[in-house]
């Protein structure tokens, strides 16, 4: 089968055959790998001529083999998609991480090594998953990790580019506590042109592969940046925000965002991002801000003029806000005291002189003042 991405009408193998094509990229590995890209066809559906990087060959997977589930739970995502898994602690958000306790759970399983499950692991495997999704998603890349952690090689980082860049139905949200590797790998990218094939963003610089270079394609300068990918940092208190944002200001992107989850702490974005508001809409660099609180053993309690305040700023400058979560716990109404001397300790805690009580997610619920808020931005009309 065959997917058109112009019209996304899907083909058989014979339609195809008899659709024009100059030269046809045939190894899905290579075409990945940024080697090749150079061809035509005609679609036989929407009769379009489509040049350099476009058709797409699928290969349904079988049925069964252990895969593990990609779609999630986490509110501002559909699907996830992990072609690397494992990570580092960096920061005082890391301390209670999901994906360090899910590792240890998935030890020896789903390709999670038993020694040391969250070491950084590659999955090459998955990276061709998004490209047999048919419905468009919502997909947070690298949720059990950290694409652009140390440990991941700039030529992977090429490979998971040039899948998003190919799964134009979908968009694809990369969240890092490394901005400044993935600041370097986009400066790594320029554009290069040649015989009239128009130009292309080649990693490395130089000539691409095809050209007997050794730069890899990872885009079209016509479509760059990709229009189907966001890129985000996390930032859990102002010391954070202060050092990851700015970086991620210099960084080309379709969608930038900010999820400030679990929020430790009150957060000033327009002191981070170091711009004033001057207008309705000039905040402009930051395209939409997710917050939540701390979730599972150990979770940390958020203070709602934290949340509240971030919720304003994004209202002033007319960035999407989304709130995801209270975490585990709710603070106590002054009046309703009988929490704080009917509880365990451990279920009791303080920030500023204001009392949380443990509730657990469920009941802490998503609501803010009342309302829940789920804010995002627009996508763009032509992924
Ligand atoms: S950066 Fe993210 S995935 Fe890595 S340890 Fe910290 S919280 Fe976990």
């Amino acid at each position: 089968m065959f997917v058109c991405p112009e019209c996304s009408a899907v083909n058989s193998a014979d339609a195809w055959n008899g659709a024009t094509r100059e030269y046809y990229g045939d190894n899905m590995e290579e075409i990945i790998k940024g080697n090749k890209d150079f061809y035509y066809f005609i679609c036989p559906e929407c009769k379009g001529k489509m040049e350099g990087e476009n058709i797409i060959e699928l290969k349904f997977p079988e049925k069964g083999g252990g895969k593990i589930m990609s779609k999630t739970k986490i509110e501002w995502a559909t699907h996830t998609w992990n072609p690397i898994t494992g990570c580092t602690p960096v920061s005082e958000g890391c301390q209670n991480c999901y994906a360090a306790r899910m590792s240890k759970r998935l030890a020896g399983r789903y390709g999670y090594p038993e020694d040391n499950p969250f070491r950084v692991t590659f999955h090459p495997e998955r990276l061709e998953e998004p490209l047999h999704w048919r419905k468009p998603r919502m997909v947070f890349v690298c949720s059990m990790g950290d694409l652009f952690h140390e440990d991941v090689p700039f030529d992977f980082i090429c490979k998971v580019w040039n899948v998003m860049r190919y799964a134009r139905n979908h968009t694809f949200m990369l969240l890092t506590k490394h901005p400044k590797r993935m600041l370097e790998w986009f400066q790594a990218v320029q554009e290069w042109s040649e015989y009239g094939q128009g130009s292309y963003m080649i990693f490395g610089g130089g000539k691409p592969k095809s050209y007997g270079g050794d730069g890899i394609i990872v885009g079209k300068a016509k479509r760059w940046p990709l229009p189907n990918v966001w890129l985000g940092v996390t930032a859990e208190n102002q010391q954070r925000a202060d050092e990851r944002i700015p970086i991620l200001l210099q960084i080309p992107a379709a969608k930038r965002f900010v999820s400030v989850e679990p929020m430790l702490g009150p957060i000033d974005l327009i002191q981070s991002a170091g711009i004033e508001i001057t207008d309705v809409g000039t905040f402009g660099l930051i395209d939409w801000c997710i917050v939540g609180g701390e979730t599972g053993p150990g979770a940390r309690p958020m203070h709602p003029d934290w949340a509240r305040s971030l919720r304003d700023q994004c209202q002033a400058a007319w960035v999407p806000f989304f709130f995801k979560n209270w975490g585990e716990w709710l603070w106590v109404h002054p009046e309703r005291k009988r929490h704080e001397y009917s509880s365990p300790p451990e279920k009791c805690s303080t920030i500023g002189g204001m009392r949380f009580y443990r509730v657990g997610k469920k009941r802490a619920g998503r609501l803010l003042d009342g309302q829940a808020w789920d804010q995002f931005p627009e996508r763009s009309d032509s992924p």
